[in-house]
């Protein structure tokens, strides 16, 4: 049996430094919600209680109004393109995925977010997410980019 069959992915990512197996990346408390959303194909932003402004889901206090408590709404999962660069060296499970694009994404909530980018990438071209699993076996969130209709 090899060491892939034995991993319990329901408990977390793997974790690599090339070919070295670091152990199982666990989502932290204040992600909790939003790695829940990821595995029911939702994209979920934080809302603040007190001002009802949306920031990122590893935001513990609400950058706008300082409050701690905040909630899990559906996003739009929508965005542009701020940011990119298109990978074409890389080691282990990732090293057969190149060249791959990374970027940040200025989702339509005001909230930026890095991730994987598929299509043709170009700064502010309209993406839109989409969940899909990875290099590492984990479904993660990705945003790919809009065509013209
Ligand atoms: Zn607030």
């Amino acid at each position: 049996m090899t060491e892939e069959t034995t991993i319990d992915w329901s408990t977390g990512m793997r974790l690599m430094a090339g070919d070295m197996f670091l152990g199982l990346y666990q989502p932290s408390p204040e992600t909790t919600g939003y790695w829940d959303g990821v595995r029911r194909h939702e994209f979920l932003l934080k809302h603040c209680l007190r001002c009802d402004g949306c920031h990122h889901p590893r935001r513990i206090l609400c950058p706008d109004c300082n409050e701690a408590v905040s909630a899990w709404k559906p996003a739009k999962g929508t965005g542009k393109l701020h940011s990119y660069s298109e990978v074409h060296r890389a080691t282990g499970v990732f090293a057969k995925s190149t060249p791959y694009t990374v970027g940040i994404v200025e989702l339509d909530e005001g909230v930026p977010l890095f991730a994987r980018i598929f299509g043709e990438p170009g700064i502010d071209v309209p993406v839109e997410v989409d969940f899909r699993v990875l290099e590492q076996g984990a479904l993660l969130p990705v945003f790919v980019v809009k065509t013209a209709p």
